[in-house]
């Protein structure tokens, strides 16, 4: 599997993950702009992570990666969880979800504001059946945004081990700690080394 369709139109997501998967050929999908957004309407990361895999594949007839990720905030009940891309309405309007956060949070303790970010990638290769991975990262949610590096929620998420948030850390410390590093490193392992590769 020399080319893979990296199945998200986040050019964040693309670039973290070129860093993640040195190796195969990374194609994005901009050069199909006329393929329909799927409809990420399943009720787990798995599922979307999925859908979203198989519907480029079918689309572009090319082995295609997935990820679906997002933040679980234990005080929240597991909120904003898939829903972390819309938490506040429009998708994807990072400035209003870091808000409501932080509104959802207003006079929680900080030994109550454990969190995880959960990352699920699926690949889905044309005539095969899809398999999926589960990375995460535990952490806590800060009562301030703090830096501008990464993206989404990540100037208000300290993880574990750490004093600054991923978005004060350097992008190597999030790509060695982070949900999607971990997923990916689980993914090299059992999909693109040695005897195991598809
Ligand atoms: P998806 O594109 O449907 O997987 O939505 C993922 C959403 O979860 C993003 O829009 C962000 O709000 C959040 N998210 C996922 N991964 C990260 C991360 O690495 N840092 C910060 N926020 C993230």
């Amino acid at each position: 599997m020399d080319r893979i369709l990296i199945a998200t139109r986040n050019a964040h997501k693309l670039e973290e993950i070129r860093g993640l998967l040195p190796g195969p050929e990374l194609i994005g999908t901009d050069r199909w702009p006329e393929v329909p957004d799927p409809v990420e309407d399943g009720e787990t990361f798995e599922a979307n992570a999925v859908l979203k895999a198989e519907a480029w594949a079918r689309a572009t007839g090319l082995p295609a990666l997935a990820d679906d990720s997002g933040l679980a905030v234990d005080a929240l009940g597991g909120a904003p969880g898939i829903h972390s891309a819309r938490y506040a309405g429009a998708h994807g309007d990072t400035a209003a979800n870091n808000a409501r956060l932080l509104r959802e949070l207003g006079g929680v303790p900080p030994e109550r504001r454990t969190a995880r970010f959960v990352c699920v990638l699926a690949l889905a290769v044309p005539g095969q059946p899809t398999r999926t991975v589960r990375g995460e990262c535990r952490g806590r949610i800060v009562d301030a945004l703090r830096g501008t590096g990464g993206f989404g929620y990540d100037p208000l998420f300290i993880p574990d081990g750490e004093t600054q948030t991923f978005g004060e850390l350097p992008a190597e410390t999030k790509a060695r700690l982070s949900h999607r590093a971990r997923a990916f490193a689980e993914a090299r392992r059992q999909w693109f080394s040695g005897e195991s590769r598809p």
